[in-house]
């Protein structure tokens, strides 16, 4: 076969491909907004079905061989990169029996169930059986691997192309030594959390506030949609359609209104991707913490700002009753608050890095055997005392809060602390080619998206991020854009210079 029919073939499959995950993404996002539920046993039976399909498809042997024979091909770059970031997927399971697949895939059915259990009851007990089956199959699936490197290692690149350990230590130990006695700084102020935060708005009053935000953010119509969801994502359907959705929280309306921005972030970056992209895997295979460093930038970086609010909060007041005598200075102050939390998805811009700190250092402990599960949610408390200065009053806010690990998903976290650390370096990288304050108080958001667009978003997953970063930014990830911007935004916040 010569190249071009083997090419030709390969995007046959590649846009069967397509056209069912399209249909996969169009009846989950209808599911989890407006479907209604007594359909959901039938729907979800079709669904299943059309995966099954999706699945045969990408593990038949006539695509891996397609791959594999391509993969040794000389293609041009664009190609050269798609069919590497599908032979990497390839990779992470075709070489596992199917015995021991299967058995993985129940286990972390089964974890799912009795975690649930197990933070409801706040029983550590029952869980950690499953958590160290879980640490030990994965420890097992792994091996089957060509990959000589550690264990986490592996699993911190399926999340992170190119981000090594030693790239997270780094991170982490500037946090730890800089940013948690800053913390402990602020925390010894005594702020108060100001009360207008929790003051009841109307949903009506804050579909008004959607609609201001989205008209400055230039998120479209044409191209986008807003749904509502019990919890708030965004949805990539193709280039020219990325939906977010929102979540109203009466008495807490801010937390309502900055998962959105963080949503439309995700959404405005699928959606400025190359048009040359379409349909392939370029399109929508940025890595978890490129992705986040997107959203965190607009719902951070820009959207807790001052100059953001700027030209926006007048209007914002005019719909909302319960900011009538809250000053924009107010305003700005209450949407960075700090304060000591237990809960991850809780917590504010300054302490969000510390929730994932204590979940780095335990997973890095539970596989290089320096941490067992036993005692572990003794070992969690304390981390949280350390760093957090809050212990948890039992394990239900402590280590049994979070999903990811009943799924199996180690390695997952450390991305939601890298993708602010990305996006610091991304600010600043911006800042020196335009006047981004400027842009924010003029209301010309669009020229943030045209700088977002040029430099980061149109490659799409063309390149790793430390790739990209050095193509942007002169240098690789360096962890101390995120660590300067935190202590310089909190001390001007609240007056803590020495
Ligand atoms: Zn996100």
């Amino acid at each position: 076969m010569t190249i071009s029919t083997k090419l030709d073939q390969f995007h046959e499959i590649r846009e069967k491909i397509s056209a069912y995950r399209l249909a996969l993404t169009t009846l989950n996002w209808d599911s989890s907004t407006i479907a209604p539920k007594k359909g959901a046993s039938y729907r979800n039976k079709m669904a299943a079905l059309l995966s099954g399909e999706l699945f045969s498809i990408t593990t038949s042997p006539e695509f891996i061989d397609l791959i594999d024979e391509l993969s040794a091909e000389d293609l041009d770059e664009v190609m050269t990169r798609e069919i590497r970031l599908i032979k990497k997927n390839l990779d992470k399971t075709r070489y596992i029996p199917k015995d021991v697949f299967v058995e993985y895939a129940q286990l972390t059915r089964d974890a799912e169930n009795v975690w649930e259990k197990a933070r409801d009851q706040q029983d550590y007990a029952s869980f950690k059986p499953y958590l160290k089956k879980l640490i030990e199959m994965t420890k097992q699936i792994i091996s089957f691997r060509k990959d000589t490197r550690p264990v986490y290692q592996q699993l911190i690149d399926d999340f992170e192309t190119g981000i090594t350990l030693a790239d997270y230590d780094v991170f982490f130990s500037k946090l730890k030594e800089e940013i948690v006695p800053f913390l402990h700084r602020i925390i010894a102020k005594n702020i108060p959390e100001p009360a207008w935060l929790s003051r009841h708005v109307p949903i009506g009053q804050q579909r008004k506030v959607v609609d201001i935000l989205m008209d400055y953010l230039n998120y479209e119509k044409e191209s986008g949609y807003i749904g509502e969801s019990a919890h708030p994502f965004s949805s990539h359907f193709s280039i020219h359609d990325n939906r977010v959705t929102v979540r109203y929280h009466e008495d807490m309306f801010t937390s309502s209104i900055f998962a959105l921005i963080h949503e439309v972030g995700h959404a405005t970056y699928n959606g400025q991707v190359d048009e040359v992209y379409q349909g392939s895997t370029i399109a929508d295979s940025m890595t978890y913490g490129m992705h986040e460093s997107q959203s965190r930038l607009y719902e951070n970086m820009l959207g807790r700002s001052a100059q953001f609010w700027t030209s926006v909060y007048p209007k914002v007041q005019q719909c909302v009753d319960a900011l009538s005598d809250v000053t924009l200075d107010e305003f700005i102050l209450g949407i960075n608050h700090v304060a000591l939390s237990l809960i991850r998805i809780e917590a504010d811009e300054l302490t969000y890095p510390l929730h994932i700190m204590v979940r780095y250092e335990i997973e890095q402990g539970l596989f290089d055997g320096t941490l067992d599960v036993e005692g572990l949610d003794e070992v969690w408390n304390q981390k949280y005392m350390e760093y957090l200065g809050i212990r948890p009053p039992h394990n239900g806010l402590g280590i049994l809060q979070d999903i990811h690990w009943s799924g199996g998903a180690f390695g997952y976290f450390p991305t939601y602390a890298l993708g602010s650390a990305y996006s610091a370096q991304w600010m600043a990288a911006m800042k020196k080619e335009i006047d981004v304050d400027r842009c924010l108080e003029n209301n010309d958001f669009a020229s943030v998206n045209a700088w977002l667009k040029n430099n980061i978003h149109r490659h799409g997953g063309l390149f790793d991020p430390n790739e990209l970063l050095l193509k942007v930014t002169g240098e690789t990830f360096n962890p101390q854009y995120y660590v300067d911007y935190l202590k310089e935004k909190y001390s001007q916040l609240f007056g803590l210079y020495e």
